[in-house]
């Protein structure tokens, strides 16, 4: 019995039938799929990835030397070194974040006192040997003016949720 109906699913292209009712179901319904990078899926606020350095509109560095990133940091990713300004403040002469070691935790983000490191929605990065992703001080405050508009909006979307 079990030949017989084997036989005749095969020979009047059952399964295939089967398969073509599939595709046409799918072909009219509403698209999943998007056209990356061209369109990208909607992002938390919260989103962590590239790290950036951010300046105050007058163009001076938030950051002021603290080193709360860096003791905070499990991965021991970041780096800095300070000194004291001529005027009293204090700031970085060397912060590096070794990407190869972050783990994207957030922690960084979460210290910092004066929103100066944050994590941005930014994922189309790579690097094409390890030196590529050890972003030193110049290139995280070079992510930071980049996205800027960007980094504060998702700050102040998620303002009224801290
Ligand atoms: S995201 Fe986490 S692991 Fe990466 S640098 Fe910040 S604190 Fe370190
Ligand atoms: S980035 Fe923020 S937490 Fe890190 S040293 Fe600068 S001010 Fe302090």
């Amino acid at each position: 019995m079990n030949v017989m109906k084997n036989f005749l699913q095969s020979f009047l292209l059952v399964e295939l039938l089967k398969g073509m009712g599939v595709t046409g179901r799918h072909l009219f319904a509403r698209k999943i799929t998007i056209q990356y990078p061209e369109e990208r899926t909607p992002y938390s606020p919260r989103f962590r990835g590239l790290h950036a350095l951010r300046r105050y509109p007058n163009g001076e560095e938030r950051c002021i030397a603290c080193k709360l990133c860096e003791a905070v940091c499990p991965a021991l990713a970041i780096t800095i070194e300070s000194e004291q300004r001529a005027d009293g403040t204090r700031r970085t002469t060397r912060y590096d974040i070794d990407l190869t070691k972050c783990i994207y935790c957030g922690f960084c983000e979460e210290a910092c006192p004066v929103d100066s490191i944050v994590e941005t929605d930014v994922i189309d990065y790579h690097g094409e040997s390890r030196g590529d992703l050890y972003y030193t001080k110049e290139r995280l405050l070079a992510v930071g003016d980049k996205y800027e508009m960007q980094i504060a909006a998702m700050k102040a979307a998620d303002a009224k949720f801290r």
